[in-house]
C-alpha cells in the first residue's frame, strides 16, 4: 500500500523488502501446501472482480482515495464508516468462492457489521517488488485468544491457535481452506490463549518449521504441545532476530524477543510481514517493554495493519510504537464480554486519536484480508463502535454468570458455566431482580 506517512527508517524498509535472502534461502515450493493452489488464484480473482466495483463506490463515498487528506484531518473515523453502508458484499468472499475459500459455517465472518469492504488505491512514489500471488490473512475469530492463518503461493502459515476448546475447530477451519500442511507455525508465547489448540494442529498437520521460544509452563496445555511435538518427531526452531523466511511471495522478519525474561506476554515472538508494498506487523501479547525493543532493532518500520498487541489491552500498543509505526489498520482479537475488559478504552482512544480503522473479531466474527501486494481489501468493514471491553471487577464483585446466548442467568459455581461457550459467557455484578428486568431467567438447575 502506498505509504502516506512519514517513515523514520525509510532506508531500510526499502532495502529490506528488496533484500534477496528472503527468495534465495527459502526456494519456493513447487508443491505448495494449499491444493489446488492456482483455484485460489482464481476464484479470488472472481471475488475481486465481483466486489471492486462497490468497494470502489464505497470508498469514494468515504472519500478514502483522498487518504492523506482524510488521515491528516485528525482521525474520527465513525463517520466515515457509516458512509460505507452496504458497499461490496462481506459474504461476497466466502459465497462466491469456490469451496476453498468457504471458511467454516460455524465461524461467520464479518459478523454484525454492515458488510462492505475498504480498498486503498495503489500508488505512492515508491517502488513495489514484484508480486503475482495474492496473500490472505484470516485473523479467526477464537473467542479470547489468538489464531491468525496466513496463505500465499499455495503456502500455509500459523500464528497461535486460541485455547484448549478451539484445536478442532480451527483444524476444520484449515481444512476447509485446504490446508495440508503448514510451512511455518508460530507459538507466540506458551500462553493457554495462544497455544491451547496447538496440540491437536500440530499433531493432525504436517509442520514444516515450528517456531517457538525456550519457555516453557508448567500446564498441561504447555506439556500437551511438547508432548506432541516430542510424538510428533518436531523441533522447535528458536527465533532468530532480523531472520527472514519467505511465504509464497510474502516474507516475514523476526522481530522480538531477542532474550526471554520473567514475563511471558514480554517473551512474546513479534514479525514484520510484507508482501510488495503491504507490511502487516503481528506482535503476540508484547507489551510496552518488548514493544521498545522491536523499536530498537531498527527493523520495524511504518506499517499498513497491526494486529494489536494483547488483544487489545492497555498494557501493549503503547504510543511510542504506534506513531513510529503509524498503521492504516489495526486488528484486534478478543472474546466477546471476556473478563479482562479488552479491548481497554485507552488502546481504542489511542487507535481513535491517530485515525487508525478497527476491526474486532469480538463483534465482527472472523476478519479476512486480501493483499495483491499494493491494495489491501478486506471481507467487512471497520468496525464503528469504538466500544471498550467491560471490565469485570474482583471475583467477589461477580455476583452471577449470564449466558448471552440462552439468556439464563447462573450462580458462579453452576456446572452449567464450565460448560457455556467462552463467547457466551457474561459475568455479572447486578443483582437478580436487575437481570431479570434484563430479560434474564434464573436456571432452573443452581436455582439462583
Ligand atoms: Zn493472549
Ligand atoms: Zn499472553
Amino acid at each position: 500500500m502506498k505509504k502516506r506517512k512519514f517513515s523514520i527508517f525509510p532506508a531500510i524498509a526499502s532495502l529490506l523488502l528488496f533484500l534477496p535472502s528472503c527468495a534465495a534461502t527459502q526456494p519456493a515450493d513447487v508443491h505448495g501446501s494449499v491444493a489446488s493452489g492456482a483455484v485460489i488464484v482464481e476464484t479470488a480473482s472472481a471475488d475481486r472482480a465481483l466486489s471492486v466495483e462497490d468497494q470502489t463506490a464505497g470508498m469514494r463515498a468515504s472519500g478514502e482515495e483522498t487518504g492523506e487528506e482524510s488521515r491528516g484531518a485528525g482521525g474520527m473515523v465513525g463517520p466515515e464508516n457509516e458512509a460505507n453502508p452496504g458497499q461490496g458484499n462481506a459474504d461476497t468472499i466466502h459465497e462466491t468462492g469456490q469451496s476453498i475459500r468457504q471458511p467454516d459455517s460455524e465461524w461467520p465472518a464479518g459478523g454484525n457489521t454492515e458488510p462492505g469492504s475498504n480498498r486503498q488505491p495503489a500508488g505512492g512514489n515508491e517502488e513495489t517488488p514484484e508480486v503475482t500471488e495474492e496473500l490472505e490473512i484470516h485473523f479467526l475469530d477464537v473467542g479470547q485468544g489468538d489464531c491468525t492463518l496466513l496463505l500465499c503461493g499455495g503456502e500455509a502459515m500459523l500464528i497461535d491457535a486460541g485455547d484448549n476448546e478451539q484445536g478442532t475447530r480451527i483444524q476444520n477451519y484449515l481444512r476447509k481452506q485446504n490446508v495440508e500442511t503448514l510451512k511455518y507455525v508460530v507459538c507466540t508465547h506458551p500462553d493457554e490463549d495462544h497455544i491451547g489448540g496447538m496440540d491437536v494442529i500440530l499433531y493432525k498437520f504436517d509442520c514444516e518449521t515450528i517456531l517457538m521460544t525456550e519457555e516453557d509452563k508448567d500446564t498441561n496445555t504447555c506439556r500437551d504441545v511438547v508432548d506432541t511435538m516430542k510424538n510428533r518427531g518436531y523441533e522447535r526452531t528458536l527465533p532468530v532476530v532480523g531472520q527472514q523466511y519467505s511465504l509464497g511471495d510474502a516474507c516475514f522478519t523476526i522481530l522480538a524477543p531477542s532474550d526471554l525474561g520473567d514475563d511471558s506476554n514480554n517473551n512474546s515472538i513479534a514479525i514484520l510481514l510484507t508482501h510488495g508494498s503491504n507490511s502487516i506487523l503481528f506482535t503476540g501479547d508484547a507489551e510496552e517493554e518488548e514493544e521498545a525493543e522491536m523499536l530498537n532493532s531498527g527493523i520495524l518500520k511504518d506499517v499498513d495493519v497491526y494486529k494489536a498487541g494483547h488483544h487489545g489491552s492497555r498494557t501493549s500498543s503503547s504510543e511510542r510504537l504506534l506513531e513510529a509505526v503509524l498503521p492504516e489498520y489495526a486488528v484486534i482479537s478478543c472474546g466477546e464480554g471476556n473478563s479482562y475488559g479488552h479491548p481497554h478504552a485507552e488502546t481504542m482512544n489511542a487507535f481513535r486519536a491517530l485515525g487508525i480503522q478497527v476491526f474486532r473479531t469480538d463483534e465482527q466474527g472472523s476478519i479476512v484480508l486480501t493483499s495483491d501486494g499494493s491494495e489491501i481489501l478486506w471481507n467487512c468493514s471497520p468496525s464503528a463502535t469504538w466500544l471498550a471491553g467491560e471490565p469485570v471487577g474482583s471475583n467477589e464483585a461477580v455476583s452471577y454468570i449470564c449466558n448471552t446466548n440462552t439468556k439464563k442467568f447462573h450462580y458462579p459455581e453452576c456446572s452449567s458455566v464450565e460448560q457455556m461457550e467462552e463467547k457466551n459467557k457474561l459475568p455479572t455484578s447486578a443483582t437478580r431482580e436487575e437481570l431479570i428486568d434484563q430479560g434474564y431467567d434464573p436456571c432452573k438447575k443452581c436455582n439462583p
